[in-house]
């Protein structure tokens, strides 16, 4: 199968929480646009149904069901992208939980720590691992997702607070690597129809709702060579 042409042609992705929502549509829309991409989650069945999907754009995909709470796993998955592919030219470090939402005075320390390190520690992590490798490139690319809730919001707890310290993160990033060629952005993708949205907001109707497909232009668009945003944070 040939290969599309597309804006990421031969370009090289990581994409975290790939196995549906968000992670998913970004990653079949980066695939049709010619990148070759690598998917981590931990539904091993999941990642493999977008294997299928992606295999028709003539792109490969790496599967790597993992838990990114297994931080030895995020240390070695920079040195197993360069072994594999010599390259990383995007991270898209989506994946995320909500965890419960209630008084953060109930907030039970395993929820909190759960949170913080899937929506934080993990992210953090993999920076650490894929960092050389996003320099290396000609035009690396680092995009992060938080929330409108960033700011804090009453009830929602170590959700609302890991991203706030999430762009706290990423602008301190996206600073240090203001004089080379890689750059860190930040997209909020606003209410959008998946799981965690369902989880959040019980009593919607999720028609209502953009599906995620629709949020893929703006993943794209800080992804490519010719993006010279650094440091900000998008808002769809
Ligand atoms: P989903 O719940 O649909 O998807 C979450 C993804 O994260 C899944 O692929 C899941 O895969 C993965 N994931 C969760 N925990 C882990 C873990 N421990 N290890 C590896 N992967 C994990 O959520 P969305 O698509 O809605 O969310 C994507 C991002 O968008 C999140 O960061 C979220 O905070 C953000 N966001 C979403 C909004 C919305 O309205 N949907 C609004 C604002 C922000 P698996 O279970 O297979 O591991």
């Amino acid at each position: 199968m040939t290969r599309l042409e597309g804006r990421l042609s031969g370009r090289v992705a990581l994409i975290t929480g790939a196995s549906r929502g968000i992670g998913r549509a970004v990653a079949i829309r980066f695939a049709r646009e010619g990148a070759d991409v690598i998917l981590v989650a931990r539904n091993q069945a999941a990642l493999e149904e977008v294997d299928d999907e992606i295999r028709e754009f003539g792109v490969t995909a790496s599967l790597v069901p993992a838990d990114l709470t297994d931080f030895d796993v995020i240390d070695r998955i920079g040195a197993a992208i360069f072994e594999r592919w010599g390259r990383l030219d995007v991270l898209v470090a989506n994946a995320g939980i909500l965890g419960i939402m209630g008084p953060l005075a109930h907030t039970s320390p395993q929820v909190w720590d759960q949170v913080i390190a899937v929506n934080l520690t993990a992210n953090w992590r993999l920076i650490r691992s894929v960092d050389p490798l996003l320099r290396s490139s000609d035009s690396g690319r680092a995009i992060f997702v938080s929330s409108g809730v960033s700011g804090g919001r009453a009830y929602w707890g170590a959700y609302a607070i890991s991203k706030g310290a999430l762009e706290a993160m990423v602008r301190t990033y996206a600073a240090e690597l203001a004089k080379t060629n890689a750059c860190a952005n930040v997209i909020n993708p606003g209410a959008t129809r998946t799981r965690m949205r369902a989880e959040a907001y019980p009593g919607e109707n999720p028609d209502a709702l953009k599906p995620p497909e629709a949020v893929t232009d703006a993943f794209l668009d800080l992804a490519v060579p010719e993006c010279t945003r650094n440091g900000e944070i998008v808002t769809l």
